[in-house]
């Protein structure tokens, strides 16, 4: 998401990835609202919708299950379940369409970094130099290590196995069996994943600090110890372990050095947000970065993404805190569970939660001023059809009810849409590239103002 970000504005892009070929584990995950919004505002949701299966929003909140309230605000108030396998490799040729170069079997062993710029060296001794450097290498980050950026949080408590086999037992034995169990053990599943095929998710015994997946033996022990049965499972396609540690960076960049995705924080997959705060990271990061690589970044605009992303990471590190204690077992958390299911009978409470989990709440502190300064704007109607339509290539936009403004000056950054008719409770916005507001009103010094901060000087 990064590389293509870049390259819309021409930023010459390579992508080192250690592994000749794409992971094996093909676990699903669910794209939230504000995801599918930045994918429709580059023009690519179209091709992700039919790899996908849309279910309805909802909190997904520690997977107590409720309906989505009304009132969401957006065109896309979807969830869509995809393989994850399979939204990398659309996302990948995005990018190597766009111009990105990707380099397989390419592990960075380390750098070195001045004013100039960073020597990367690769695991076989290869040095490449670049302008900055983006570790976007995931839980166990060798960039972040080398970088020496601390990253504190909780070790994991508990871990779960999670795989794909083919099962013995009748469908109908194994549906009742797992309704039981999942009254009180939220971490267990056997689902139909294909013809002959079930998902499983099940308990590990303990935790590990193994890299390497576990065995079916694994699977089958635990299924005894859980379900009194192994439920007859064999012949499994992939089997994977993962944890509930929680962590975040003590920083995002360091010179031109930064982090974005699992490498810069980690936290329990319950609520499905990391693919999604990582692929937020990148809209956040590349239209600044590039600004940067440019020369017509204003002062301090690459520490903003530091400064607007790591509240949002330490937020959802928080709410997946609060759902893995509501996945417990024990009476007490059972309770607070009960309680909460209650509670999200009010719609605002529910509201509160989905905002959270899908990500359409978050609001950058852009100093004081309407609601509205520092949200995303939802796609609304303008004379063109849709707005995330005008989006598509990263710039930045101003929407213009009044049709007297003037981006003039900043013409080769900024669109400007002049249209009265467009569904918008405020005179004018103009947005970021990553789509949020970074101005309200209609006076144009004003306005001027906000581009000069967010857009650098203008062009004679
Ligand atoms: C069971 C489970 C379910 C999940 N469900 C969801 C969900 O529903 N929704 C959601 O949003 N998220 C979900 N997640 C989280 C999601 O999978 C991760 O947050 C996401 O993969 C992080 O992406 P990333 O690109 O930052 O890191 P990674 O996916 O870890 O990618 C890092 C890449 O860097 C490469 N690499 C590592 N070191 C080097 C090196 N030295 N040199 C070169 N390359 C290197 C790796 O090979 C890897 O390809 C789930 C996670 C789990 C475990």
């Amino acid at each position: 998401m990064l590389a293509a970000e870049l390259r819309l504005h021409d930023v010459r892009v390579l992508v080192l990835e250690k592994e000749t070929e794409p992971a094996s584990a093909v676990r699903i995950v669910g794209l939230h609202i504000r995801s599918l919004e930045l994918m429709a505002m580059r023009g690519l949701l179209e091709r992700i919708l039919p790899h996908g299966r849309k279910r309805p929003a909802s909190a997904y909140f520690a997977a107590i299950p409720k309906p989505a309230p009304p009132g969401l605000d957006s065109r896309y108030a979807y969830l869509l379940g995809i393989r994850q396998p399979v939204i990398e490799r659309l996302l990948e040729e995005h990018a190597v369409e766009l111009g990105a170069r990707v380099r397989r079997g390419c592990a960075v062993a380390g750098f070195e970094q001045d004013d100039e710029g960073v020597i990367v060296e690769l695991a076989d001794g290869e040095r490449l130099r670049s302008r900055y450097l983006v570790g976007c290498d995931g839980a166990r980050s060798t960039v972040r290590k080398l970088l020496g950026v601390g990253f504190p949080g909780e070790p994991a408590r508990t871990e779960s196995l999670m795989g794909e086999m083919e099962v013995g037992a009748p469908p109908e034995e194994i549906a009742a069996a797992v309704a039981e169990i999942r009254e009180t053990h939220q971490r267990f599943w056997l689902r139909p994943a294909g013809v002959g095929v079930y998902s499983v998710l099940v308990p590990a015994a303990g935790v590990s600090d193994r890299a390497e997946p576990p065995t079916l033996e694994d699977f089958k022990q635990q299924l005894h110890a859980i379900a009194g049965t192994d439920f007859g499972v064999h012949s499994p396609r992939w089997l994977s372990r993962f944890g509930d540690a929680t962590r975040l960076a003590d920083r995002y960049r360091v010179g031109r050095v930064l982090l974005a995705g699992d490498a810069a924080h980690i936290h329990p997959p319950i609520g499905g947000q990391g693919l999604n705060l990582g692929v937020q990271d990148a809209v956040n990061l590349g239209w600044k970065l590039a600004a940067q690589i440019d020369g017509w970044a204003p002062g301090a605009l690459l520490d903003t993404y530091q400064a607007e992303r790591r509240p949002v990471a330490e937020e959802v590190l928080d709410n997946t805190r609060a759902q893995t204690e509501l996945l417990a077992t024990e009476p007490g958390p059972q309770a607070v569970r009960r309680m909460l299911t209650e509670l999200m009978d009010f719609d605002e409470v529910n509201l509160h939660l989905l905002k959270k989990i899908t990500a359409i709440g978050i609001r950058y502190d852009f100093g004081a001023g309407p609601d509205l300064l520092g949200r995303r704007l939802r796609d609304v109607d303008v004379k063109q059809g849709h707005l995330y339509g005008l989006l598509h290539r990263g710039r930045g936009l101003l929407l213009d009810r009044t049709e007297r403004l003037t981006v003039a000056g900043w013409s080769d950054r900024v669109d400007h849409l002049a249209d009265s008719t467009a569904a918008l409770d405020a005179p004018c916005v103009l947005l970021r590239p990553d789509g949020h507001v970074a101005w309200v009103g209609d006076d144009q010094q004003d306005l001027d103002d906000r581009l000069h901060r967010w857009f650098g000087k203008p062009t004679p």
